[in-house]
C-alpha cells in the first residue's frame, strides 16, 4: 500500500472547535494550487515505486475547489504518480457544497469515495459549532450522493458536546443510521488550544461533560451502529462489512504515506516529516526552492509506542510478531510482561497472532494503551 494525504487548507468559515490548519482567505487559492502542483512533482520519488493505492483529500474543505481547479491538480498527480492501481480516492466535502453537477465532476476525475462533515443533524448544534450548513442541507447532500455514481459515503459525527442532551445524541445516531451510508466516523469533542471553544472553556462559558456521560454516549453509539450492521473496526470508525477506509487503515498498520500541502505529515517507515503550518510560508518556500518541512527520525521507542496506540485502537489489534522482532531487550521484556498482564486481566486477547483489546473492554482502550506505553522517566 502507498497512500497520499493531500491537505487543501481553505474553508469559508471557521468551526468553533476546529484546530486543523486552514485559512478563510480564498484569494490565495491560485497561488496555493501552483505551489501544491510543484510539491507533487518534487515528491514523485517519495515511494520506492510510484504506484499509489489510496489518495485522500482532507483539509480544510477540499470541496471549496472548483472542478476546473481539481483538473489542474489531477493533471499534475497523473504526471508525477501512477494512479492506475488506485483503489480508493476520497474527497472530504461540506454538505452545502454538494450538488449533482459537482459530484458528477468529481466522479469523472476518479473520485470513488466521499467523506462528509455532517457533525450533527440538529440545527441548534450546527449553529453553536458555527458550521455553515444546516440539517436540511445535510439530508439533501446525502440524498444527492446516494443517487450519484459515488455511492461510497462516509459521514462524521461529533459527540461530547456540552449542550447536547441524551435524546439529541441518540436522535443523531438514528439519523445517521437512516442515512444508510457505508461508513460513519464519530469523534468526541476536544477543546484544542487556539479555538473559540477553548476560550469559552477557559472563561467558564462551556464545560467538558463528565467522563461517565462520554462513556455512555460512546457505548450507545457502538450498540446502535453494531445493531444496524456496522463494524466498529477502529475506536472512532464504523463501516458496513468490506467498506473500511483503506487509506486510514494504512495509517493504523504503520504503512508509509506522503502528506502534501501546508501542515501535512508524511511517514516513510523511519522518519516523520511535517510541512510548515502557514500557507504563505509554504508557497514562498516552494517558489524559492527552500525546505518547507521539519522532520525527525523516530526512535525504536517512538515506533513501539505508536504501533501500540494505533494498533490497539483497531478491532484487529497489532501483529504480535512486531514484539518478537523488537531489538531493544529492555523494551521487549517490558512489552512481553505488560501484554501478559493485560491478557490475565482479560483486557487483551490473542487471535491468529494478533493482539487486540477484548470487545467488552473497548471502553477502557485508552487506559490499556497507557499501561502498555514505555515511558522513560527524566
Ligand atoms: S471543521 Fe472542517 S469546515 Fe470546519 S473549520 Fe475545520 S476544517 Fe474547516
Amino acid at each position: 500500500m502507498a497512500g497520499i494525504y493531500a491537505h487543501i487548507p481553505f474553508c469559508y468559515t471557521r468551526c468553533s472547535y476546529c484546530d486543523f490548519y486552514k485559512t478563510t482567505d480564498q484569494r490565495m487559492k491560485t497561488s496555493f494550487i501552483k505551489s501544491f502542483c510543484k510539491e507533487i512533482s518534487q515528491q514523485k520519488d517519495f515511494f520506492n515505486n510510484n504506484f499509489i493505492t489510496t489518495l485522500y483529500f482532507g483539509g480544510g474543505t477540499p470541496s471549496v475547489l472548483t472542478i476546473e481547479e481539481w483538473k489542474i491538480i489531477f493533471e499534475e498527480l497523473n504526471t508525477s504518480f501512477d494512479l492506475s492501481k488506485l483503489e480508493e480516492l476520497t474527497v472530504e466535502v461540506n454538505p452545502d457544497d454538494v450538488s449533482e453537477q459537482y459530484i458528477k465532476g468529481l466522479h469523472q476525475l476518479g473520485v470513488n469515495r466521499v467523506s462528509m462533515g455532517i457533525q450533527s443533524f440538529n440545527d441548534e448544534h450546527l449553529r453553536k459549532m458555527n458550521r455553515r450548513h444546516n440539517s436540511h442541507q445535510a439530508h439533501e447532500a446525502i440524498h444527492i450522493l446516494k443517487q450519484s455514481e459515488i455511492n461510497n459515503v462516509s459521514i462524521d459525527l461529533i459527540y461530547g458536546l456540552p449542550y447536547m442532551s441524551w435524546d439529541e445524541w441518540t436522535q443523531n445516531i438514528d439519523w445517521a443510521i437512516e442515512a444508510d451510508v457505508q461508513h460513519i466516523s464519530a469523534y468526541h469533542l476536544t477543546f484544542e488550544k487556539g479555538t473559540p471553544y477553548y476560550e469559552l472553556l477557559k472563561k467558564g462559558k462551556l464545560k467538558e461533560i463528565p467522563e461517565e456521560v462520554s462513556s455512555d454516549q460512546f457505548e450507545i453509539l457502538v450498540k446502535k451502529l453494531e445493531a444496524a450492521g456496522f463494524e466498529n473496526y477502529e475506536i472512532s470508525n464504523f463501516a458496513k462489512p468490506g467498506l473500511y477506509s483503506k487509506h486510514n487503515s494504512s495509517y493504523w498498520t504503520g504503512e508509509p504515506y506522503l502528506g502534501l500541502g501546508p501542515s501535512a505529515h508524511s511517514f516513510d517507515g523511519k522518519a516523520r516529516r511535517w510541512n510548515i503550518r502557514s500557507l504563505a510560508g509554504y508557497s514562498n518556500k516552494i517558489e524559492k526552492g527552500d525546505c518547507f518541512w521539519e522532520d525527525e527520525i523516530l526512535s525504536p521507542l517512538d515506533i513501539y509506542n505508536e504501533r501500540i496506540m494505533l494498533g490497539l485502537r483497531t478491532a484487529k489489534g497489532f501483529e504480535y510478531a512486531f514484539i518478537d522482532d523488537l531489538s531493544n531487550k529492555e523494551l521487549k521484556r517490558f512489552a512481553e510482561e505488560e501484554i501478559q498482564k493485560q491478557i490475565q486481566l482479560n483486557n487483551l486477547e490473542m487471535i491468529d497472532g494478533w493482539c487486540c483489546v477484548r470487545r467488552e473492554k473497548k471502553f477502557i482502550t485508552d487506559r490499556i494503551i497507557s499501561d502498555l506505553f514505555y515511558v522513560i522517566e527524566d
